[in-house]
């Protein structure tokens, strides 16, 4: 693997990814519609290059490094021209990633691999948008991405064994720890995840206990950092609606279907974190105070 990279969405997790192989020494090529995002994403890039090296783990120099690796794009025809591998990391929206996909593989060098951070959608759909099916892979990275270890590397029906082996090990040169699976909606993390932070908001809907009370529950009664009422605000409610209506259509079994009101909240536009509030209320006054309506009995 050659290092030119292009990152395509600059949101919650590609600025994450676009750190990363900054940080391992790759060129970045970030790419966003949104001038506005990208900005973000590089303030948000430097917060946490300070965060590592108060830790102690990362030189300044290392960091100016890492941030001279990246570069932005709004246009995806000067971004990917000599690209070697694109991650793909926009709104998880079937027909946006039909469409990006699409016009990746008119744009792209011919051995360019295509990968997409997808947390649901289909590979092999994704994939059939493109002449190069064998080259088009899942990529599945974890939020925050410099902090999470795993990395979901999903085969699609086509993906080559060539394709296949060159991610899994880039992502070990990464730091991370790939792990293979197969294409089936929301792949392994999902599909086991979503299910639960679904259970949380229906055991919520149904006023069996309050926000703080559920999540308090799962962190000391199972030993998870965070709760999922707090951890589907950090991945945000548009994000979890969007998976769980994948693997709804996709299996078409009631078990995945949304719960009303993590489709209510959406509508309303509370997405959680990235909006200021979800199941918490996020704004600088309150920083992480739970939503008092949300108690519905
Ligand atoms: P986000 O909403 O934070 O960011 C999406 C970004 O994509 C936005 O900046 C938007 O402007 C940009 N975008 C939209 N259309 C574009 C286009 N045509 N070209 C370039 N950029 C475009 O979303 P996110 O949470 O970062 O999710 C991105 C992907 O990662 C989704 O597929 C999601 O399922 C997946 N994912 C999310 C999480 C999570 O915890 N949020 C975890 C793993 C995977």
């Amino acid at each position: 693997m050659n290092k030119n990279i292009v990152v395509i969405g600059a949101g919650t997790m590609g600025n994450g990814i676009a750190h990363t192989f900054a940080q391992s020494g790759f060129a970045v090529n970030l790419v966003d519609v949104k001038k506005e995002n990208l900005e973000k994403a590089l303030k948000t890039i430097t917060t946490n290059l300070d965060r590592i090296i108060a830790k102690g783990n990362l030189t300044e120099a290392q960091k100016n490094e890492t941030l001279a690796n990246i570069k932005t794009f709004t246009n995806l025809t000067d971004a990917v021209a000599n690209a070697d591998l694109i991650v793909e990391a926009a709104t998880e929206n079937l027909d946006l990633k039909l469409k990006i996909f699409a016009q990746m593989d008119e744009l792209a060098p011919e051995n360019c691999i295509l990968a997409t951070n997808t947390s649901s959608i289909s590979i092999t759909q994704i994939a059939a948008a493109t002449k190069r099916p064998e080259k088009v892979i899942g990529m599945h990275f974890m939020n925050p991405v410099p902090v999470m270890k795993l990395v979901e590397i999903i085969k699609g029906y086509s993906t080559s064994k060539q394709t296949f082996d060159t991610i899994f090990e880039l992502s070990k040169t990464l730091g991370k720890e790939p792990v293979e699976v197969n294409d089936y909606p929301g792949f392994v993390a999902n599909r086991i995840l979503m299910p639960m932070i679904n259970e949380a908001i229906e055991t919520l809907y149904n006023g069996v206990a309050g926000v703080e009370e559920i999540d308090t529950v799962m962190k000391l009664g199972m030993a998870h950092p965070m709760g999922p009422l707090q951890l589907a605000d950090f991945i945000g409610l548009d994000v979890c609606l969007a998976i769980l209506n994948v693997m709804y259509d996709g299996f078409k079994n009631p078990k995945y279907a949304p719960n009303p009101l993590l489709v209510n909240m959406v509508m309303a536009g509370k997405k959680g974190v990235k909006s200021g509030e979800g199941f918490y209320d996020y704004s600088e006054s309150k920083k992480a105070e739970k939503v008092s309506k949300m108690f519905l009995k």
